[in-house]
């Protein structure tokens, strides 16, 4: 299993220099696995993978956490979109059926020259079963709610290369009652190979955000310990943190690991870092 990160940045693109080297597009992650085509969110990473998969003509399973606009905005610039005889098939979990034609539903005039329905390739909505979990060929697929407002899913993939869970967008602690309690987070996440999870905010920053959706980064360091993950990638990283902020933010999260003893490898999410699964082993090709 190859996944590769083509947006990392939470809320709305950035682009300057103080943010280069993490990267400044926001949210999507590309995943290649037992000769399928996977990509979570399409946030304005979307582009450029949609440049370097132009020439295979696979299917694209396009998976959404939700439908804010850091997940979907990139969609318009997706050149398999555009493509005839390419089929495109959407997949989401815990929100309206309605909502699943959100990325074409924001292309339309005044603000996107070609209407979502006018596309060439042929993009259907796909549905998880009833517990909101699917099986793509030899790809188990498993979800869970994540506690952001308006909802949305997390996902995990067990494949015979490894497992991997991309899980963005999730409070772990929001100030009303949770869809998923931290216990059931425990449980969903339990001893996977290669976590990506929301990391947004410092302890110190919790007043003005609480209940914005997002994680402290203490916390998803925590839940990593917790559920045994091998790996953990923080993700989701704020506009305005900068690079040096961000490697700031890691040594003092090193710290911690360190301290207690916690057997995972930590590293933040940087745009064109490569992961490798196989055996269950993760390897990063940056
Ligand atoms: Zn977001
Ligand atoms: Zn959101």
């Amino acid at each position: 299993m190859k996944v590769t990160l083509y947006g990392v940045r939470g809320s709305i693109p950035t682009s300057s220099g103080e943010t280069i080297k993490y990267g400044g597009h926001t949210a999507c992650i590309f995943v290649e696995v037992d000769n399928k085509l996977l990509v979570f969110d399409a946030g304005t990473g979307i582009r450029k993978l949609g440049n370097d998969i132009a020439k295979d003509d696979r299917d694209i399973y396009l998976f959404f956490s939700h439908y804010h606009w850091d997940h979907i905005q990139g969609f318009p610039f997706f050149k398999p979109a555009y493509q005839c005889g390419r089929n495109i098939h959407l997949l989401s979990a815990y929100l309206p059926e309605k909502n699943a034609r959100a990325v074409l539903d924001q292309m339309v005039n005044p603000h996107f020259p070609v209407p979502g329905d006018k596309v060439q390739a042929k993009v259907r909505v796909m549905a998880m079963d009833a517990e909101g979990n699917l099986a793509l060929g030899k790809i188990k697929i498993t979800t869970c709610a994540l506690n952001h407002p308006g909802g949305g899913a997390a996902y995990r993939l067990e494949t015979e290369q490894g497992s991997f869970a991309y899980v963005t967008d999730n409070e772990l602690y929001p100030p009303n009652e949770p869809n998923t309690t931290w216990e059931q987070w425990v449980d969903f996440l339990q001893g996977v190979d290669l976590l990506i999870h929301d990391a947004m905010y410092l302890d110190e920053e919790q007043k003005s955000t609480h209940g914005w959706g997002h994680s402290l980064i203490s916390q998803a360091i925590r839940l990593a310990k917790d559920a045994n993950v091998a790996n953990l990638v923080l993700f989701h990283h704020d506009p305005d943190r900068t690079d040096e902020q961000l490697e700031g933010i890691l040594e003092d999260c090193q710290t911690w690991v360190d301290k207690n003893n916690a057997s995972y490898k930590l590293r933040l999410a940087k745009e064109t870092d490569v992961y490798h699964i196989l055996n269950s082993t993760v390897e990063l090709n940056s």
